[in-house]
């Protein structure tokens, strides 16, 4: 796998991480919320979707917002979570350069709006959308991420899944089974993974992030104790020739995973152990935990503190 592209996470990452860098810049004089959203959508439109062949008939899709994956055949088309909504015209021509089957199934692996704000206009292209039963439920409410500095109205009726599920489902497409399996709160309370058996591929959602400190959305049930206990349940299902989609970063496999297990546990040790101390939040980022690990995880969404601070603040 080639070094990590920034541009894959630009929709994103350039944002929202410029703007987690500088919560007070954030809360104090922020352009509005809907400012930060138009930045991320105006990304979405302009970034080109990289393919890459993962199976025979399944395939990853990279732009802006959150990893893709595309399943192809006489089935129709199976897609994984839909990006922002700018970006829908880059999905469909991808998907296009793919195959003429119709439009089948759209999966969510969890509700936040670099994954769903497509959510619509798949639908509207004849996708029937599957996910979390609270993935539909935060999706009909209005919502916040607040260290984001995104607010969103409730979405329309079509954006919404209309098939869900609250433990687990499984889906037999195109000629393999699916597992759709929601994970205990980790990094929301809505999160699955779907487990492509037979192309032995697994989507881990925003439970994964590649080659960086993850963002945790402590405002919906995330928490650190979760998503390492939902790490430690994805690297149970995978073997060693898993290829595993993360929410964001390049495509991983086994091993990178269990790095990014054995980072969050590091992370959340040496915290815990700085709160039992007394520390309260700012005396623990300034203390520098992370030191050691921010050369190798820093450079992503979140940079040392501000993931530093999400740590203490969900133990
Ligand atoms: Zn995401
Ligand atoms: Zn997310």
């Amino acid at each position: 796998m080639a070094r990590m592209d920034r541009r894959d996470f630009l929709g994103f990452g350039a944002v929202a991480g410029a703007a987690m860098l500088a919560p007070r810049w954030m809360s104090a004089q922020a352009p509005g919320a809907t400012d930060r959203l138009g930045q991320m959508r105006a990304a979405g439109a302009t970034t080109a979707i990289k393919t890459t062949r993962l199976y025979d008939n399944l395939y990853l899709l990279q732009g802006a917002g959150g990893n893709m994956a595309v399943q192809t055949g006489p089935d129709g088309t199976l897609v994984i979570d839909s990006s922002f909504s700018t970006a829908v015209p880059h999905i469909r021509e991808a998907i296009a350069a793919l195959t003429q089957e119709p439009a089948s199934t759209l999966i969510n692996t969890h509700w936040h709006v670099d994954h769903t704000d497509g959510n619509e206009a798949m639908h509207e292209a004849g996708f029937m959308i599957y996910a979390h039963r609270k993935t539909r439920d935060r999706l009909a409410a209005p919502s916040t991420v607040k260290l984001l500095g995104i607010s969103l109205p409730a979405a329309p009726t079509g954006a919404l899944p209309v098939v869900t599920f609250d433990d687990r489902m499984q889906v037999w497409h195109n000629g393999d089974s699916l597992d759709l399996v929601h994970f205990e709160p980790a990094h929301t309370d809505t999160d699955i993974y779907i487990q492509f058996h037979n192309a032995d591929v697994l989507h881990a959602g925003d439970t994964f992030f590649n080659r960086m400190y993850p963002f945790i959305d402590e405002g919906t049930g995330g928490s650190i104790g979760g998503m390492i206990q939902a790490t430690a349940k994805a690297l149970s299902l995978a073997g060693p020739q898993t290829k595993i989609i993360p929410g964001h970063g390049p495509l991983g496999d086994r091993a990178e995973l269990q790095q990014f297990h054995d980072m969050l546990s590091s992370v959340r040790d040496k915290v815990a152990a700085l709160k039992r101390a007394g520390a309260n939040e700012q005396e623990a980022i300034a203390r520098k935990p992370t030191s050691d690990l921010d050369a190798q995880w820093g450079k992503g969404m979140m940079n040392g503190d501000a993931f530093t601070g999400l740590v203490y603040r969900t133990l």
